[in-house]
């Protein structure tokens, strides 16, 4: 049977149908209805904010998030992440600049932030890249001492906390997604999360057209909004996210068990304080065994599929090619890493023996 590096949970389909009734009673399928505004109440106290906007999808979120800060110029950000975080910044006409990696954690090395900071940087946009935190109280000193907004990439990060300090309440404001392969979805969604409260109405004109009333359109604004059944599967899936996170850890043990301290593997680091929630298993294959692309090829040839995330680095994209500042040597860690690892499959119903043949595979 072919293992796929994830695969969407599902909840129960008798209590996904037992929502959607309520959709045939109302007709009411989209446009801040009744299941919208149920899941983000439950959404904002689970991830600790005041304020919660729901989008289409967290892409089009983040877009809408850089247009309602009105930024121009110049935005610090990562190459290691996925397409959405570089293309946002250029489809909303700033530039991206880009800054390397820690190689424990691959998220945004505080100390090489400053040295790309000139006269047009507007913002700083890193990434909690697998749902490893960044460190916010280094960036959030340095965005402070420049005058620069700090906005998070959280696609990843759902429900993870620092000693108390949750992914939500980082930043001026940061990107929830909700895509069917995230560890909570709505089949397509994400959502903007912001303690700021003129942010948070800038960002409900961002998703609608600008519209106020029926008479009243104050701000050129597209269409990204949540629909009825996006938010009804939310509602199910939410029921079942702690549940699905203890399995998912107890995959991250298994894995943790048969490779953690085998020569030329590199497992992500446990840090303090830290609450998880298990979104992927990144796995470092430094080459004195086998490399990173000799297990990917191996596994294939067993219907396994991992995937080389984040490889090409977003600097090598082909679309950017050629264009200044596009250079993935001037992010050495980031290259080197893009290089060398790999996510192994990882979802709540993953076998135990599934796990130990993966890993045996690895070793072999
Ligand atoms: C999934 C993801 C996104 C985009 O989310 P969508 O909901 O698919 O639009 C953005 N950044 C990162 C790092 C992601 O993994």
């Amino acid at each position: 049977m072919r293992i796929n590096v994830t695969r969407s949970t599902m909840p129960p389909l008798e209590e996904y149908v037992d929502e959607l009734k309520e959709l045939w009673d109302s007709h009411w399928l989209t446009n801040n209805g009744a299941k919208l505004k149920q899941l983000e109440e439950k959404l904002k106290i689970y991830l600790h904010t005041p304020h919660l906007q729901m989008f289409a999808n967290g892409h089009l979120g983040l877009e809408a998030l850089l247009r309602a800060m009105k930024l121009k110029g110049e935005v610090i950000t990562t190459p290691f992440t996925f397409a959405s975080t570089t293309h946002a910044i250029v489809r909303c006409g700033l530039r991206p600049v880009f800054c390397d990696i820690d190689p424990v954690t691959c998220t945004m090395d505080p100390a090489k932030v400053e040295a790309l900071i000139s006269p047009r940087t507007c913002a700083i946009l890193p990434v909690h890249v697998y749902g490893n935190l960044c460190d916010d109280r280094a960036l959030r000193v340095i965005a402070d001492r420049h005058g620069l907004k700090l906005i998070y990439d959280a696609a990843h990060a759902f429900g993870v906390s620092q000693n108390g300090v949750y992914a939500a309440q980082m930043g001026d404001a940061a990107m929830f997604s909700f895509h069917a392969t995230k560890v909570f979805h709505t089949i397509e969604g994400g959502a903007v999360a912001t303690a700021d409260p003129a942010l948070s109405e800038a960002l409900a004109l961002e998703r609608n057209y600008g519209i106020v009333d029926e008479e009243t359109v104050v701000t050129v604004g597209g269409n990204a909004k949540m629909n009825e059944f996006q938010a009804a599967m939310g509602l199910c899936n939410l029921r079942h996210v702690e549940e699905a996170i203890e399995k998912r850890r107890c995959v991250t043990e298994w894995y943790r068990s048969e490779l953690d301290g085998r020569e030329g593997i590199v497992l992500p680091a446990l840090k303090e304080g830290v609450i998880p929630n298990y979104a992927y298993f990144p796995v470092i294959f430094t080459g004195e065994r086998l490399s990173r692309d000799e297990v990917c090829k191996r596994l294939g040839e067993h219907d396994i599929y991992a995937r080389k995330y984040f490889y090409p680095l977003t600097t090598d994209f082909a679309c950017y090619r050629g264009l200044p500042g596009f250079d993935s040597s001037l992010t050495p860690v980031a290259k080197q890493i893009s290089q060398q690892i790999v996510t192994l499959p990882l979802y709540p119903d993953l076998p135990e023996e599934e796990v130990r043949l993966i890993c045996s595979l690895i070793l072999g």
